[in-house]
């Protein structure tokens, strides 16, 4: 499978806002981001006006980055948000909150989402009882998710529950710490994307 190997904090910098891809990291004074909160590259600090296209641009490249998603995914999910009945930009957000390396992340079981991502490759997540290791399969309202794996990793599960534990954790979801399940309550609702989002940028650029 296709994805991003390049350095994490090069694309915080480039998107203008702190996207918290690396985990513990990101909370920290390492962060790249407040130390250089400007773009990568010999001309990253010089002000350029950026036209319509640009921002839409920007704005496309942010959402595949936050959720670490490759162009022809993206595109797929837009078509697949436009068919749909309802916002386009809103329903495409919630099919992506709704992958399941995002779901353990928004959980608190992990860290990053590349962690999170690690986790379900592995084959350490069941729903509704039966080990999915794609991450980019979709839950549903009323399914049951629940990390099953080795005393190791159930230690590493919990050290990330602490390190998150002041992360506001998903109304949508109802989180079981001591089980490592979760259950999801209903869809994700637009206000609870945990990200700043113009979403109808990204409408505008793929309705050209
Ligand atoms: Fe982004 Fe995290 Fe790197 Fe900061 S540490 S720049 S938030 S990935």
């Amino acid at each position: 499978m296709a994805r991003y190997t390049g350095p994490s904090c090069r694309i915080c910098r480039r998107e203008g806002s702190k996207l918290f891809l690396k985990g513990k990291r990101c909370g920290t004074d390492k962060c790249s981001f407040n130390r250089r909160s400007y773009a990568p590259g010999q001309h990253g600090q010089r002000r350029t006006k950026i036209s319509d296209y640009g921002l839409q641009l920007r704005e496309k490249q942010k959402v595949k980055r936050i959720y670490g998603v490759l162009e022809r995914q993206f595109r797929k999910y837009f078509h697949e948000s436009a068919r749909a009945k309802g916002v386009t930009g809103e329903i495409l957000l919630q099919m992506l909150e709704r992958r399941l390396d995002n779901v353990i992340l928004r959980t608190g079981f992990a860290v990053s989402l590349p962690q999170a991502r690690q986790i379900v490759r592995y084959g350490h997540v069941t729903v509704n009882g039966r080990k999915v290791d794609i991450p980019s399969f979709l839950v549903h309202k009323e399914d049951s998710i629940q990390i099953k794996c080795k005393d190791k990793l159930v230690k590493l599960i919990k050290d990330n529950l602490e390190i998150t534990q002041e992360r506001i954790k998903p109304s949508w979801m109802g989180i079981d710490a001591a089980n490592l399940k979760a259950e999801i309550k209903n869809l994700p609702a637009r206000d609870e994307v945990p990200f700043a989002v113009q979403e109808q940028l990204i409408v505008e650029l793929y309705s050209k």
